[in-house]
């Protein structure tokens, strides 16, 4: 029988009823007071390198409450920065939103589709007396712009009249001018203890080419100037995003309040930070520019295009997403926490099979040459419905280098010479010796078996210390598999000794192949994507890197949950340590 289960993904998604948070209490809040009939929500990357696990906590809270609530969701590309923006980014997005089970329907917009009214209404503020060129420089605009202690200090160009604000816009529009010459400021407040609302920039020219917009305009603008705007356009309700946003909420309401245009929400919660792992989009396109990873999707990189091929469920990270919550302070997870959600979901639906990773012969004298007998093997304990399975069994097999000690220490309970074992759905076995090689190494073990153990018992109720599994070497398929260490070797990958960057705290061991591994024949047609539980070994899931016959499994997770111990220990103190 052949065993896939790769359409694991395929499951709508469980919206799950996550334990109440303060955003859906201001959703509800306004439904009743009417500020909002309806809920409508949007989620709005920057196409400027593949979405990350954090972005999933921010996919998951736009698109589950508004799931919630029976309202929709808007997948828009906040595409307002040509010179680092690409359509490779934008495809990959796509496919990973609609991998993590959501579903936009027809509404994919483009902040740069609002280019034309944006320039309008800047326009519009001109004239109103509200936006200004100015020619001062960044530099000089910085240092104009005071402190958080010290007031800012006005433009000398701020009282330019509406007339000459108009034609020089319109130059700027036109290519006039060189990049970095002039901008488009909003004339607010230099005094305002709101850094943000001290007449920021809202038009920069730079003269480059945009992935959709092409030449069309060398004017762009700024994030401040086009999110809430957007926003409007498609009458979201609730715009929900991280912390940093929260300084920013004045301006986004100012604008939309000078516009006089329909006035969204802006609501903010708190970034995912996981411990081992980076986040910054920046950092991660460095370690993929440098080589230091194997490209955008390796397994090790904390992108969903990564976690997806190392063979992490939607579902799993949705049930995480849920298990963390939203706050109003950053904090850091750890990383052992979403490991254990992997684990949760995968122990529900993965199939159970057997591979040795690190093969030792074993051959069995007592065994009729030539024979081969098929054993049951149940394909999940925890389903059931997942039947059953034939594994062959026959005189030379292969098990674990790990689970045979010529010497074995105290404790140490699986095969050693003299010892009895049971090989799972196999027999009892016994180990008569052993041959070395000139190294002095065992490359073989020899054994007996009791043909009255077939299945695993004893009929004379005799008990063996440890059960280990094994493949039958004539019938074995032979296999690549990766196993994954995390990719730093500290908490915070960011805490480097002076003058070194993130990179010194890469982890050297966070990518082991092993090319020798000999798996049960079933796995013979797992397609890419299929995920198994190798018993006593971990989740792997079918890497895109196999090919017929050759089969290449990442290790998703091994199976020891180190959370559920530090859940413990830390069951008195809450779950998160601010920062
Ligand atoms: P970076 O700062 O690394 O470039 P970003 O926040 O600018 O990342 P965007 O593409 O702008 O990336 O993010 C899209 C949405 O995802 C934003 O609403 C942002 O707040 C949210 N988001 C990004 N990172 C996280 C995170 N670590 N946790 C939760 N939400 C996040
Ligand atoms: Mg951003």
């Amino acid at each position: 029988m052949n065993i896939t289960n790769s359409n694991l993904d395929a499951a709508a998604p469980e919206v799950s009823a996550s334990p109440s948070n303060f955003i859906r209490d201001i959703i509800v809040e306004d439904l009743k007071t009417g500020r909002y009939n309806r809920v409508h929500t949007r989620f709005p990357p920057e196409p400027n390198g593949y979405l990350h696990i954090g972005h999933a906590k921010a996919i998951c809270l736009s698109f589950g409450l508004a799931a919630e609530f029976g309202g929709q969701t808007n997948l828009r590309f906040d595409d307002t920065n040509p010179s680092k923006e690409d359509l490779e980014y934008v495809q990959s997005i796509i496919e990973d939103v609609s991998w993590m089970g959501f579903d936009w329907e027809d509404r994919l917009f483009y902040a740069s589709d609002y280019f034309d009214q944006l320039y309008e209404w800047a326009v519009q503020l001109i004239k109103a007396g509200k936006a200004y060129v100015d020619d001062l420089s960044a530099d000089e605009i910085r240092q104009y712009r005071g402190t958080l202690t010290q007031p800012g200090k006005e433009s000398p160009y701020r009282k330019r009249p509406v007339e000459e604000n108009l034609q020089l816009f319109e130059r700027m529009r036109a290519g006039e001018f060189p990049d970095g010459s002039r901008t488009l400021r909003a004339k607010i407040d230099m005094a305002s203890p709101n850094l943000n609302m001290r007449d920021p920039v809202i038009y920069r020219i730079l003269h480059a080419e945009h992935h959709r917009t092409g030449a069309k305009w060398c004017i762009y603008p700024m994030y401040d100037f086009a999110h809430g705007q957007s926003d409007s356009i498609e009458k979201i309700t609730h715009s929900i995003c991280t912390l940093e946003f929260e300084d920013h909420r004045p301006l986004y309401n100012w604008f939309v309040e000078q516009l006089g245009i329909f006035h969204p929400r802006q609501i903010e919660f708190d970034r995912l930070n996981l411990t081992y792992t980076l986040m910054s989009k920046r950092k991660l396109l460095a370690l993929v520019e440098k080589g230091l990873v194997r490209g955008w999707d390796d397994p090790r990189m904390p992108t969903l295009a990564g976690i997806r091929r190392r063979g992490y469920t939607p579902q799993a990270i949705r049930n995480f997403v849920t298990a963390i919550g939203v706050s109003k302070t950053n904090g850091m997870i750890e990383l052992a926490m979403l490991e254990h959600f992997i684990r949760e979901d995968l122990n529900k639906r993965a199939l159970r099979v057997m591979g040795v990773l690190h093969p030792l012969r074993v051959v069995i004298d007592n065994y009729p040459e030539g024979q081969a007998e098929e054993m049951n093997a149940i394909n999940n304990p925890e389903d059931e419905s997942a039947g059953s399975r034939k594994v062959p069994f026959s005189r030379v097999l292969y098990i674990e280098q790990d689970d045979f000690r010529e010497n074995p220490p105290k404790q140490f309970y699986r095969l050693s010479p003299g010892r009895e074992v049971r090989l799972r759905y196999g027999y009892f076995i016994t180990c008569t010796g052993v041959v070395k090689n000139d190294a002095g190494e065992v490359v073989e073990v020899h054994c007996t078996y009791d043909p009255a153990t077939r299945g695993g018992n004893a009929p004379d109720g005799r008990k063996v210390k440890s059960t280990i599994h094994w493949v039958s070497a004539a019938h074995a398929l032979d296999a690549e598999v990766r196993l994954y260490e995390n990719l730093f070797t500290t908490e915070d990958p960011n805490d480097v000794p002076e003058g070194q960057d993130f990179t010194a705290n890469l982890n050297p061991n966070s990518l082991q192949v092993l090319t020798h591994c000999k798996l049960e024949p079933s796995l013979a047609h797992a397609t890419a994507g299929s995920r198994y539980q190798f018993e006593r070994l971990g989740y792997f899931s079918v890497d895109p890197d196999s090919k017929a016959g050759q089969p290449v499994f990442n290790r998703t997770v091994a199976l020891k949950d180190t959370w559920q111990k530090i859940e413990k220990r830390s069951a008195a103190s809450p779950l998160k340590t601010t920062s």
